[in-house]
């Protein structure tokens, strides 16, 4: 048999490239606009005909290419960006694959003219489907401009499938848009069929959102501001009131490039949970700078997907940061007693040892108080995590005031030792506060408490195990045990530890100490059935589904009666909660009554 083996001719193989790299005018359009960021432009005009369909042409005045480089600019793999491997890891470039040129030369017709600052001389290269058509000397002026036109020209079944001018169009306005916004400091114009569709001067990030979206956009917007070692995240959210009922305006920028993570978007969700009513998204522009160390940009050929090394610390960072945020600008709603500072600290925080207790002078030290009602100042000492302190702008976090007592203490009208609580009905806990008088739904809000416990377990702490002395055998279908495999690491996070996953077996040798063992059948089996009709797609919605199930499973029932501590120990864990007012269903936990509405009962 003849050998039969051949290396495919370059045209042929950047074509295929060109597959990956552009899909449609848009691509373009991000590829010119990033190589002209990345030659240092200060100013970049795009302009475009017919949806980029005949043309797209971008200008700018950066650092130019030499005759030399001009032309091999169009080879593929051939960048100034990178030289090794290790570079890939420390990138400060939007480019670094050499492809896009290539790619684009491949499939269109392309003239580029460029000069470099102290040349006298630019250069004009013509190139056709990978061809070089000329390469002549031209006067220009510093910097770049490429023009491709008639995309996808010699792929007929291509450009059929691009779709109308009004589509392409958006497509191509959404790409301006994610680079213009990460870069305010250059100024950017963007003509279509010789009509000006943006001016965009240089300005602050504030300016920048505004010259975009509209001068209205102004008062919406609600500062975001944490620096911590991990993380630098700076943007804005817009209030609650302003969310959209369309996904559209969600905007996350890593090292100064938009990207796409669901698991991230879930986590500035999380923080305007129960501020936005069904079906409405947050809109938001955040800028996160981490170490270019601790991502890998390389997964997707289009780069806006990327990979953190640490997704459950930036998690647990941002949406306590957008809490925060949405908190100090008084956009959350306010409970009927004071905060205390230590509610709002973060999981990761909240389960360091608070180290050894130093005693500071309080000046309203009273020696003549009771023994209980004393409080002493904890020294926070932040050990292992400073990246923390942070997150307390304004707090001293070298002096955060925990009362020894319950943080209820402040709600209570009375000194704990003499606040009782009662049970109503095996259904509520009732007590008196400073304003009135509180209703707990005892089984709503135990949901509540261990949806956050399981959420703090799987995001950030190791969670407790419980050793079965013997290991458990539960039998499953094929699919359910496929399910469980996916999300073994989940169920490891809550406390449960497996022996063995056999094909239609699970052997189980720890469970999470909150579960007694002749549940867990019951409760695998919830699970399993909560998650298959959610169908979760990123992987943070199946934590939740999974968070929600095991805290519908476990907690309370009503009917079920309660000793003094029992409820006491609800009422104190649910006003510890992130979210005390609401199940993890969205139904009310509790309400209060108001004096002043009894009082009124018996003036009448
Ligand atoms: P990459 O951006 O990944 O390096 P490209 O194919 O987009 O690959 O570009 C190839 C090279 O051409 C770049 O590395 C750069 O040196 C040069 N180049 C492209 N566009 C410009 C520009 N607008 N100004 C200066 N140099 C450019
Ligand atoms: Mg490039």
């Amino acid at each position: 048999m003849p050998d039969i083996i051949q290396l495919l001719p370059d045209h042929v193989a950047n074509q295929i490239a060109a597959g990956e790299v552009v899909q449609r005018p848009a691509s373009v359009v991000k590829e010119l606009l990033e190589n002209a960021i990345d030659a240092e432009a200060t100013s970049i005009q795009l302009i475009i005909k017919d949806a980029g369909k005949i043309l797209i042409q971008v200008i700018d005045n950066g650092k130019g290419m030499s005759q030399t480089d001009a032309r091999l600019s169009f080879e593929r793999h051939a960048t100034s960006k990178i030289k090794k491997a290790e570079d890939l890891f420390n990138l400060h470039t939007k480019g670094f694959r050499g492809e896009a040129l290539a790619s684009i030369a491949a499939i269109a017709h392309v003239d580029l003219k460029s000069k470099q600052e102290n040349q006298e001389i630019g250069t004009c290269i013509k190139i056709e489907g990978s061809t070089v058509v000329s390469q002549e000397n031209a006067s220009t002026s510093k910097g770049t401009s490429v023009a491709v036109k008639n995309l996808f020209y010699n792929i007929p079944a291509r450009r059929n499938f691009l779709k109308s001018n009004a589509i392409e169009t958006r497509h191509i306005v959404n790409e301006f848009q994610r680079i213009t916004l990460a870069h305010p400091n250059i100024s950017f114009s963007f003509y279509h069929n010789e009509n000006e569709v943006y001016h965009l001067s240089t300005g602050n990030l504030r300016q920048r959102i505004v010259a975009i979206f509209g001068k209205k956009t102004n008062e919406k917007l609600v500062p975001i501001n944490e620096v911590t070692d991990v993380i630098e995240i700076k943007g804005f959210v817009t209030k609650p009131e302003f969310a959209k009922k369309k996904r559209g305006e969600q905007f996350f920028f890593v090292n100064d490039r938009f990207i796409k993570n669901a698991y991230l978007n879930h986590a500035v969700s999380s923080a305007f949970e129960s501020l936005l009513s069904n079906g409405y998204f947050p809109t938001y522009f955040l800028y996160l700078k981490v170490p270019t160390k601790s991502i890998d940009i390389n997964i997707h050929p289009t780069k806006t997907e990327i990979k953190f090394d640490d997704e459950k610390t930036l998690y647990a960072i941002i949406r306590s940061t957008i809490k925060h945020s949405l908190g100090q600008y008084n956009v959350a709603p306010i409970l009927d007693f004071q905060r205390d500072a230590s509610m709002d600290t973060p999981y990761e925080f909240k389960g360091k040892k608070s180290g050894t207790p130093k005693i500071s002078v309080n000046p309203d030290f009273n020696p003549f108080k009771n023994e209980e009602q004393k409080s002493t100042k904890f020294q926070y000492k932040s050990e292992k995590t400073p990246e923390w302190e942070s997150l307390y702008t304004g707090i001293d976090v070298h002096a955060i005031e925990v009362d020894v007592e319950p943080v209820t203490s402040s709600l209570f009208s009375e000194s704990t030792s003499n606040s009782k609580t009662y049970q109503v009905h095996k259904k509520y806990i009732v007590s008196s506060i400073k304003s009135g008088i509180v209703y707990i739904n005892q089984h709503l809000a135990h949901q509540r408490i261990l949806y956050e416990e399981f959420l703090e377990n799987i995001t950030v702490k190791e969670a407790m195990s419980q050793q079965l002395l013997f290991p458990l055998e539960i039998s499953f279908n094929k699919s359910d045990i496929v399910l469980i495999k996916e999300i073994k690491e989940d169920l490891e996070s809550v406390g449960f530890l497996f022996d063995k996953i056999l094909d239609d077996t699970i052997v189980i040798k720890g469970i999470p100490v909150t579960i007694t063992e002749s549940q867990i059948t019951i409760i695998i089996e919830q699970l399993l059935e909560d998650i298959k009709n959610d169908i979760p797609d990123a992987s943070f919605s199946q934590l939740d589904v999974m968070a929600k199930s095991l805290a519908k499973s476990l907690a309370i029932k009503t009917g079920t009666r309660l000793d003094l501590k029992e409820q006491e120990e609800i009422v104190n864990k649910l006003f510890m909660c992130k979210q005390p007012d609401l199940s993890p269903f969205g139904k009310t936990t509790f309400i209060t009554i108001d004096i002043d509405e009894i009082d009124k009962k018996f003036n009448n």
